[in-house]
């Protein structure tokens, strides 16, 4: 048996899976937040190319993966698929684990497979420059290395305090040729009114997406760019499932259950839609698991309703689990798991009872990435390792009742620029958090003002 399943080139996947095609309630319209109305294509055409907002809104299955993307993903793609034996062996379960290993990336994760797409349909239309913003600088990166490729300009907004405690994600953007500003910054509206209340702003996501929409917005040749949860950055990730289903043909294995972490969505989306087709065309009953962190509980324990993506409130409403777009998670590790709301159609899928969703404490997380570390000899990130914990857990039921499923996860990226993290792991420093019902309550009664009639 092989330790790892490795596709050609010329294997790879054409097509993106488009699931609105095959989901039985599709999802609802994003709405304007004055009228209320569904946003209209020119609505959104100041900030994303034709195609892209195309693509938002199509119902048909698939899309044709362009040659020129193509070509760009061959710098990484197809990545491998690789059998857990150490793991399984550690934990001494019947289970068969294997995960999708999308660390192999010019920017360590799964981001590139949809920055390279948005840069290239941007640059099919003439645009000059992309702006975006950047937490932990994870997105920052993906596109930056995409923008490169293209000749495309890549503005940059990094949140102040990710600016200054993470220099290391900084220099990388430099290297692929990015501008990168601390947000909030002087070159904004957003961003002066920020400093002139609080010159010593830490900056937050929700600020920073402002001063990168607001550039975009009122520069003719420049558009915005996000790196999670809307329909299109999903549907690119699906080239991760695809891969999967040709590389578990090979070794005769189908999955039961597939497990990834979810922040806005897009990598859960991109290995486990592919295989929810098995389930609506097959009747197949794969189980797809999301996982989130315990202090960021938006599928566990937000409610189903109209929300802002942003913290500011410049984009559309968009129907979703949510905590509401003012809550301030705690300052976990996992920074890409700390996202107020999950993507429209994961939010549907879960709505709809299609998908299910677990949440795990930091702790547990840390614990299961150090034993993967030992075993598999990958250090995961720290968003990754909340996919490894449940994994054990499923190894472990498997075990108690005797089953021998397959288990198949996203290890969705490598932790080298997350030492810091795992020293204070070390070090003791990293508590569990636990967010309490008040602080729930008080976010989420800010929502019904935002609800159409
Ligand atoms: C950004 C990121 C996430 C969270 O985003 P999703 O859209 O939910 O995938 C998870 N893991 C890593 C490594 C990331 O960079």
């Amino acid at each position: 048996m092989d330790k790892k399943i490795y596709l050609s080139e010329s294997e790879m996947p054409a097509h993106w899976y488009n699931i609105i095609a095959d989901m039985p309630n599709k999802p609802l319209p994003p709405l304007h937040p004055g009228t209320k109305q569904p946003v209209g294509p020119e609505d959104l055409a100041p900030l994303f190319p034709m195609e892209l907002i195309k693509q938002e809104v199509s119902t048909e299955r698939y899309h044709e993966i362009p040659d020129q993307v193509r070509e760009i993903y061959k710098l990484w793609r197809p990545t491998p698929l690789v059998r857990a034996t150490a793991l399984e062996k550690a934990l001494d379960t019947p289970a068969k684990i294997y995960f999708k290993y999308e660390g192999t990336s010019p920017s360590g994760s799964h981001k590139p497979n949809t920055a390279v797409a948005q840069a290239y349909y941007n640059k099919q239309e003439g645009v000059r420059k992309i702006t975006t913003e950047t937490g932990a600088g994870q997105w920052g990166t993906a596109l930056s290395f995409a923008c490169q490729q293209f000749g495309i300009e890549c503005d940059v907004y990094m949140v102040r305090i990710s600016y200054d405690q993470k220099p290391y994600r900084k220099m990388i953007m430099k290297t692929f040729g990015a501008n990168i500003f601390a947000s909030p910054s002087r070159n904004t509206n957003a961003g002066r009114a920020i400093l002139e209340a609080d010159p010593h702003s830490n900056g937050s996501l929700g600020i920073a997406i402002s001063e990168a929409i607001e550039m975009a917005a009122q520069h003719d040749d420049t558009k915005y760019s996000l790196g999670s949860v809307l329909n299109h950055v999903l549907m690119h990730q699906t080239i991760i499932g695809q891969e999967c289903i040709k590389q578990l043909e090979m070794t005769g294995d189908f999955p039961d259950v597939i497990v990834a972490p979810l922040g806005g969505g897009s990598n859960f989306a991109g290995i486990s839609f592919p295989f929810l087709r098995y389930n609506f065309a097959e009747g197949k009953k794969i189980r797809c698991v999301a996982v989130e962190p315990a202090s960021c509980p938006k599928l566990t324990r937000g409610v189903f309703k109209y929300d802002f993506g942003d913290t500011a409130g410049y984009t559309p409403l968009l129907p979703m689990y949510t905590l509401g777009h003012n809550f301030m998670p705690d300052a976990i590790h996992a920074g890409g798991l700390r996202y107020h709301g999950a993507s429209v159609l994961c939010s549907q899928l879960l709505k709809d009872g299609l998908i299910e969703a677990v949440a795990a404490q930091q702790l547990e997380c840390f614990e299961a990435g150090l034993l993967f570390s030992k075993t598999e000899g990958i250090l995961p990130a720290p968003e990754a390792t909340h996919a490894i914990y449940q994994v054990i857990e499923e190894a472990r039921r498997c075990k108690r009742e005797g089953k021998s499923e397959t288990i198949l996860f996203n290890l969705c990226g490598h932790g080298f620029f997350d030492l810091q993290a795992y020293e204070d792991y070390f070090a003791g420093k990293l508590m569990n958090h636990h967010m309490s019902d008040a602080q729930l309550h008080t976010n989420l009664a800010e929502l019904e003002a935002l609800q159409p009639a």
